[in-house]
């Protein structure tokens, strides 16, 4: 039939019209799902899961209850009793291939009430759409996005071929040897033969995401210094304060020498060793003060040194015995937190590392997949502080630190964290392409095609 253009016009406006009420209706559906979504974020948000006692039970009833209402398999794992885990499965439809693990930690830092424009815990949206509470950046905001992708993911109908996992682990921020240690290191871990293990990142001040592929090791280095004492209005050498103050130039220059490349551009601060001074301790006590015509015969100071996988240890560790503490010089040190020097090293000793390049597909399908979404990845580097991440490096899982918050400042462990809604509802499109992308990559797929071919 030949349609005359009366009722091709016709036809376009119903079509118009069509599309007119289909785009209304899903956005006044978007609009009351967005409410819901931000709603259910400050409801984790306001769980008291804050160091010194978090409230896990809190937390994990949420969490299941969550689980739940999205007919995921849901467990509880009580590796330490009082301190569970809640995992979570999506089965694949391909439950072989290995499965992708949707990393979180539920613990938060402590947050001093007073300093905060609004409570820590209350979640308060603000007029202009920022979310304040302890978590909203580190990282309640990860978790809840994990669990919104896959809310949209299962309402799109979207099947995952390889399983997926979402881990909620307790005490990262007090070091994670009850949680995501004890957990990596676990019968139940190793039994679902994970691929690829997403982790925390850190904000980014720009519109470019940041992701990470490594982190720093900790050295908490305490130096002591022995000498004679002796009247303070003696000159003489070798005194314990004067030795320990020669100590602190050399260290000064070196941290001016780290710091300088990084404000010159040249590096980022993952790319550097920092080293920052936290206590000083010396001096002979007297019920005023201290007594001041004495030179004391012992000075101690204890330096946060953190090291990247990428720094030669040894020389770094000779730096240390020779310049900064020579026993010529009646000097002693000890390093805590570097108790094996598999710190940050994998099984083979080699630095645990999260390949960037062809070899790993993970960082390349992450790469587009957060473009897919209209989002955009940084230059990947290494995480200037510790994460639960490591403990699965170690063992040789490859693991990317990322958490899509951009065009925010970082206020991680700071007064008024807080999150705007749009990026934070920007952030769950992003895992739902990263989640898309990951659950349906199949490595043999395109071997299996040419053999086809052939
Ligand atoms: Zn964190």
């Amino acid at each position: 039939m030949k349609l005359k253009w009366p009722n091709i016009m016709f036809i376009g406006f119903l079509l118009s019209t069509v599309a007119v009420t289909f785009s209304e209706s899903e956005s006044s559906e978007s609009e009351s799902s967005e409410s819901d979504i931000i709603s259910r974020f400050q409801q984790y948000l306001k769980i008291k899961t804050n160091h010194p006692s978090p409230n896990y039970k809190q937390s994990s009833e949420f969490l299941i209850s969550e689980a739940n209402s999205l007919s995921l398999h849901s467990q509880t794992i009580e590796l330490v009793p009082g301190k569970p885990l809640v995992l979570l499965k999506w089965v694949g439809t391909s439950p072989d291939l290995p499965a992708i693990m949707l990393y979180s930690h539920t613990d938060v830092v402590p947050a001093e009430h007073d300093k905060w424009d609004h409570p820590p815990f209350e979640a308060h949206l603000d007029s202009d759409g920022r979310i304040y509470a302890r978590g909203s950046q580190d990282m309640k905001c990860v978790a809840m996005q994990y669990l919104e992708a896959v809310r949209k993911l299962k309402q799109w109908g979207f099947q995952p071929k390889r399983s997926i996992y979402l881990a909620f682990a307790p005490d990262e921020e007090i070091g994670g040897h009850d949680g995501a240690e004890k957990f990596s290191l676990s019968r139940v871990f190793q039994d679902l033969n994970v691929a690829i293990v997403l982790d925390e990142g850190l904000p980014s001040p720009d519109a470019n995401y940041r992701a990470f592929y490594a982190e720093k090791s900790p050295w908490w280095l305490v130096i002591k210094a022995v000498g004679i004492p002796g009247h303070g209005a003696k000159l003489y050498d070798n005194s314990a304060m004067e030795n320990l103050l020669k100590s602190i130039e050399s260290i000064q220059r070196y941290r001016a020498s780290q710091f300088d490349s990084i404000k010159a551009g040249l590096k980022a601060i993952g790319d550097v060793v920092s080293i920052n001074t936290v206590f000083l301790k010396a001096g002979t006590p007297s019920p005023t003060g201290f007594v001041m015509n004495l030179q004391p015969s012992e000075a101690e100071a204890g330096f946060d040194i953190r090291v990247p996988p990428t720094v030669d240890t040894e020389s770094l560790e000779r730096r240390i015995s020779e310049e900064w503490a020579p026993t010529w010089r009646n000097m002693s040190f000890t390093l805590g937190q570097f108790k094996q020097k598999m710190y940050g090293r994998d099984a083979s000793g080699k630095p645990a590392i999260t390949k960037t390049d062809s070899s790993n597909p993970w960082w390349a399908l992450l790469e587009n997949a957060v473009q897919e979404a209209g989002g955009k990845l940084g230059k990947p580097e290494i995480f200037p502080a510790s994460t639960d991440a490591r403990y699965f490096r170690n063992l040789g899982f490859p693991a990317i630190g990322f958490s899509p918050i951009a065009n925010t400042p970082d206020l991680l462990h700071d007064h008024n964290e807080f999150l705007h809604k749009d990026e934070y509802l920007k952030g769950i499109k992003i895992y739902e392409s990263i989640i898309k992308a990951y659950a349906s990559y199949d490595e043999h797929e395109i071997d299996e095609r040419f053999k086809d071919e052939l």
